[in-house]
C-alpha cells in the first residue's frame, strides 16, 4: 500500500466512526448514511485509493471534472454524484453519468433535465438544493419557492425528486450550521404532504467535513466530506 492510500484508508476509517457514533447518538444505524466523499480537490489516485478502501460514492462539483474521471475510472464501481452548480447547457452530457445529482437548483434545470429524459426514455434522480443559510453567494431555492414549486412538480415526468441538499452559513460555526439543518428538516416535513408521486423526500443532503457530525444528529441521510478524507 502506497502512503497516499495508507493515509485515506485511515481518514475513511475515522470518518465512519464519527458518522457511526452520530448516527448512534440520534438513534439512526450507521447504514443509513450514504457518506459521499467529495473529490473535486483531489486526483484520480485519491479516489481510486478511496474505491481500494471500500468507498464508492464520490462526488464532484464541476461537470467538466466529473467527465474526465468518469472516464479515466470507467472500469471502477463507482457512483457518481453531482454535487456542483449545474448548467442548463451540460444536462445532456452530465445526467447520464451521475447515480444522484443533488444541486437541482432551478425550474429550468429541471425542465432541462426533463426534457432530456422524454429525449432519451430514462428518469434522472434529483434533490431539490435549498439556500437555507439565506447567503448570497449560494445557489438553491428560497423555503418560500419550494412550497409553491413542490406541488407542481407533476409534471417533470422524467425526473424523480428524491429530497433536498443544503450547506449550512460559511460564517459561524457548528451550532450556527445546526439551525440551518434544522430548518432544512423541518422544511422537509412540511413539504412532505404537499408532494406529487414522482417527488419522495426520503434523502437530506446535509454536512461537510467541519458539521457532517450535527447534520446526522439533525437527519442528514447523506453527507458529503471532502478535505477531511485528505489531510
Ligand atoms: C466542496 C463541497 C463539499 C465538501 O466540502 P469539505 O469542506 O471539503 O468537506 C460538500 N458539498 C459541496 C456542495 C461542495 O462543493
Amino acid at each position: 500500500m502506497t502512503d497516499l492510500a495508507r493515509r485515506i484508508s485511515n481518514n475513511l476509517s475515522e470518518i465512519r466512526e464519527r458518522i457511526a457514533a452520530a448516527a448512534e447518538r440520534s438513534g439512526r444505524k450507521a447504514n443509513e448514511i450514504t457518506l459521499v466523499a467529495v473529490t473535486k480537490y483531489v486526483g484520480v489516485d485519491e479516489i481510486l485509493a478511496l474505491v481500494e478502501a471500500g468507498c464508492q460514492d464520490i462526488g464532484e462539483s464541476r461537470p467538466q471534472e466529473l467527465w474526465h474521471k468518469v472516464d479515466v475510472l470507467s472500469d471502477r464501481p463507482i457512483r457518481w454524484h453531482m454535487i456542483g452548480h449545474l448548467q442548463r447547457n451540460k444536462v445532456r452530457r452530465t445526467v447520464p453519468l451521475a447515480h444522484l445529482i443533488h444541486s437541482g437548483d432551478s425550474e429550468r434545470l429541471f425542465e432541462a433535465i426533463n426534457q432530456f429524459g422524454q429525449e432519451e426514455s430514462t428518469n434522472s434522480r434529483v434533490l431539490l438544493e435549498v439556500n437555507v443559510s439565506g447567503d448570497q453567494s449560494k445557489h438553491g431555492f428560497t423555503p418560500e419557492t419550494l412550497k409553491e414549486l413542490v406541488p407542481r412538480l407533476d409534471r417533470l415526468t422524467h425526473v424523480e425528486i428524491h429530497g433536498l441538499m443544503g450547506m449550512a452559513s460559511l460564517t459561524g460555526g457548528v451550532e450556527q450550521a445546526r439551525l440551518d439543518f434544522c430548518r432544512l428538516r423541518d422544511l422537509r416535513d412540511e413539504l412532505q404532504p404537499r408532494c406529487p408521486a414522482n417527488v419522495a423526500l426520503n434523502e437530506l443532503s446535509m454536512g461537510m467535513s467541519r458539521d457532517f457530525e450535527v447534520a446526522i444528529e439533525e437527519g442528514a441521510t447523506m453527507v458529503r466530506v471532502g478535505s477531511a478524507l485528505f489531510e
